[in-house]
């Protein structure tokens, strides 16, 4: 039985999947798989190393990995209800909350011509941007409605692998975050735990206006 572990260099996988060293990283880091990456030289750092490799074989996995980070299936899916060149650079956790808004598109009046235009992440929750006749009140209504309704939903949702969480406070980048991965958000600033909605300035979900 063929029982060789083949391996390549961290540079190399990165290249063949098309994206930089610091982005495999990352996405190494946020997935917990930091210790599948070897390293000949005992003292060097993951996040410098030039001598690391992983498990060729592991490529595969980090394919599907991209191509859910790239919402390939949901661009594929919703097509009809997404502008050709959609931006969508939020996190993959957030998936759940773009399905939402695509299926809501699909039964908005086809005469508002709505569709999708970018999802954001901006300081801890999702923003949206849309395309539609913004000339008709009932659409405006209803589209200012789904952008708030998914925002409130983004900050209990953690933006990285969609477990419930809540807004991160810190100086670096505040996020929505699970406790597992609350750790992307660290330090957080003092206030962190009381505030909910980094919008509402300070007070919580319950005390906003309702629409
Ligand atoms: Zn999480």
């Amino acid at each position: 039985m063929e029982d060789k572990m083949a391996f390549i260099s961290l540079q190399s996988a990165a290249d063949r999947l098309g994206v930089s060293v610091s982005y495999l990283r990352d996405m190494l880091d946020r997935t917990d798989r930091i210790q599948t990456v070897l390293d000949p030289d005992p003292s060097a750092d993951f996040w410098t190393s030039t001598t690391s490799v992983i498990p060729e074989r592991d490529i595969r996995t980090y394919e599907h990995m991209l191509a859910r980070r790239r919402f390939v299936r949901f661009r594929e899916k919703y097509a009809d209800v997404l502008v050709d060149d959609v931006e969508l650079t939020i996190r993959p956790g957030w998936k759940s909350l773009l399905e939402r808004v695509a299926e809501r598109l699909r039964w908005m009046p086809p005469a508002w011509n709505a569709r999708l235009r970018k999802a954001r992440e901006k300081s801890g929750y999702m923003t949206l941007g849309f395309e539609y006749d913004s000339g008709r009140e009932d659409a405006r209504n209803e589209i200012a409605r789904l952008r708030e309704e998914i925002r409130l939903s983004s900050l209990s949702l953690c933006e990285e692998c969609g477990r419930n969480g809540r807004f991160r406070y810190s100086p670096s980048r505040s996020l929505a975050l699970c406790d597992r991965h609350a750790r992307l958000a660290a330090p957080t600033l003092p206030g962190d735990g009381e505030i909910a909605d980094p919008a509402s300035d300070g007070a919580s979900i319950n005390e906003l206006p309702s629409a």
